[in-house]
């Protein structure tokens, strides 16, 4: 295979170790911590995963990384399948890190049998106070640090056998006491925790932390490139210290790339967790979660998700990408795709006084303007339509081209109306909007070739389906919600309106929609079906994205 051209720094590693020799494959992993939905952030990830894999031929596992006894569940677990593959992507195998506790297990060993770990008696707080800060405090070593490798072996093996409460010994690798890397001063590599695991059950007591299992569950696999987040980048030091010291051949190479913000909304999962426990979301889809089910209940198509993580790129600075883009991304995908129909929000009737009562007209429209093989479809036009409330004023400004008193528009795809009257209820509200119709302008112009500047949507009454409508938006009112100001709460900045319900009229067609259906509602964005709530009988449409577009690339 002739190498491809690298296209961002991670890549750059990639080609120099093909051209190099010093690999003649990749392979890549994304290994999610069940412990929550997958968000956006982890879509980029996943994105940067398999893409980079599969741009030079290789192939990415998917390895649930519970070593986190306590807090992970199936039900993350199957979600995450669910989500990677709606994203569009295939691993090549799937795996555990407790799969390896055996030979994680056995890999300590052989670190107390070099010397290179010891038992630990110390706390938390104490082993804490000994190893000073990066801040000029220097560390002292632990009056432990020389017991003898019998000595520990004997304490580790009574570790692994129960003898001992959680927290009152730890196995700690012997790296560098004066390193200024505090992840170097002796890092803690087991620690007991008397739970069941998921997977595992009550077979163990102990549990290896992330920097001792990760290397190694990497190794295991024969991982060539081992992508992770920024925060991770002091910790390659001891990444790579372990697979040397273990003398182990062919190690798998860490880098690192910044992780995804985006405004309006945040990516910490137990923030998130938090939104679904306390019910202020519909769980973790609700179609405002950043969730990548989220996103799916909200209309997102996988192709979309994909283009925006492709757009964003990978770098080494953190910063906050606006949503926006994303918003671009799948308005962009939907302008081509959707099928255009008419769905009145906000109705209020409009009554044709001079249309001939009973008859009923089948218009024909077209389902998409930028799609040729999108065809056309009848909509069914009567003397009593429903519009947009907002789409009539009684007393509008100068340059408004909607429906006025004496005022002449366009009912799209049908004919021309003048208002005449109106009816209002006892609080002064419009309730009925008496107009003529012109029978000439039939398809929209006057024969006569006289301009009528506005066109509004319609649906005819008696035709008409009940819908609800979700009109989603930014789940958060703060830029970045993870950073309020001091003093203030997260909480406080929860969207109210993030989900405004409204009762719509839209035309007969949409009571067939189906799930994977889009579309464009006329003037108001574009909609979906709720995968939840959405019944036959009883549809419910979420706005995925407005048509304004507020963002320029
Ligand atoms: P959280 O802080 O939300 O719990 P995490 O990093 O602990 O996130 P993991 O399940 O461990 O979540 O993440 C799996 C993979 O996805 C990791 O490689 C991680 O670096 C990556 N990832 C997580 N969040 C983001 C993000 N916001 N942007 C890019 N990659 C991310
Ligand atoms: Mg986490
Ligand atoms: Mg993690």
């Amino acid at each position: 295979m002739e190498i491809p051209e690298s296209s961002n720094f991670i890549q750059d590693i990639i080609v120099n170790d093909l051209q190099t020799g010093k690999r003649d494959h990749v392979l890549t992993r994304f290994p999610p911590e069940p412990n929550g939905y997958i968000h956006i952030g982890h879509a980029k990830s996943i994105c940067l995963n398999f893409g980079t894999a599969k741009k030079f031929g290789g192939f990415t596992n998917l390895r649930f990384d519970d070593t986190n006894p306590t807090k992970e569940d199936v039900e993350y677990v199957d979600s995450i399948r669910e989500d990677v593959k709606w994203l569009g992507f295939e691993w090549k195998e799937e795996f555990f890190a407790s799969d390896y506790y055996d030979q994680i297990y056995a890999f300590a060993e052989k670190m107390i049998e070099m010397g290179k770990a010891y038992v630990e008696d110390l706390t938390r707080d104490e082993m804490q106070e000994y190893r000073g800060n990066d801040a000029g405090k220097p560390s002292r070593p632990s009056p432990y640090r020389d017991r003898s490798v019998e000595e520990n072996m004997k304490l580790f093996h009574e570790m692994r056998d129960g003898k001992y409460a959680d927290g009152e010994k730890c196995l700690r690798a012997k790296v560098d006491l004066a390193s200024p890397n505090m992840n170097m001063r002796d890092p803690v590599i087991y620690r007991i925790k008397h739970c069941t695991h998921h997977r595992t059950g009550d077979k163990w007591c102990i549990y290896p932390m992330y920097d001792f299992a990760h290397p190694i569950s990497d190794w295991i696999e024969g991982i060539t490139h081992s992508i992770c987040t920024l925060e991770f980048e002091a910790h390659r030091p001891l990444y790579d210290w372990f697979l040397i010291e273990l003398g182990l051949q062919n190690r798998p190479q860490q880098i690192e790339f910044a992780r995804l913000n985006l405004t309006y909304t945040m990516m910490s999962k137990r923030k998130l967790l938090e939104l679904v426990q306390t019910k202020a979301v519909l769980g973790w889809n609700d179609p405002r979660m950043p969730t990548v089910c989220g996103f799916r209940r909200r209309g997102f198509t996988p192709s979309s998700i994909r283009e925006f993580c492709s757009r964003i790129g990978v770098s080494k600075a953190d910063s906050m990408v606006d949503v926006n883009l994303l918003y671009f991304c799948i308005r962009e995908e939907l302008n081509q795709t959707a099928n255009r129909v008419m769905a009145v929000i906000d109705p209020v009737k409009l009554v044709i006084d001079n249309w001939e009562a009973g008859k009923v007209e089948m218009i024909e429209v077209e389902n998409n303007p930028n799609d040729p093989n999108a065809g056309t479809r009848k909509v069914p036009f009567s003397g009593e339509l429903y519009i947009e409330a907002d789409d009539f004023m009684e007393e509008p400004p100068k340059k408004y081209f909607r429906l006025k008193p004496e005022g002449e528009v366009r009912l799209k795809g049908a004919y021309f109306v003048t208002c005449k009257s109106v009816e209002k209820d006892d609080d002064g509200k419009v309730k009925v909007i008496h107009c003529v119709y012109d029978p000439l302008s039939k398809g929209g112009e006057s024969p006569d070739g006289r301009k009528v500047k506005g066109t509004i949507h319609w649906v005819s009454a008696a035709h008409a389906v009940d819908a609800e409508v979700r009109l989603i938006d930014n789940l958060f009112t703060l830029e970045d919600p993870a950073q309020v100001p001091e003093g203030e709460d997260w909480h406080d900045y929860l969207n109210p309106n993030s989900m405004v319900i409204k009762q719509a009229k839209v035309e007969p067609a949409l009571a067939d929609a189906k799930l994977e259906d889009r579309f464009q509602f006329m003037r108001q964005g574009y909609f979906c079906l709720d995968s939840e709530d959405s019944k036959p009988g009883h549809l419910v449409f979420n706005r995925t994205v407005g048509l304004k577009d507020s963002f320029n690339p």
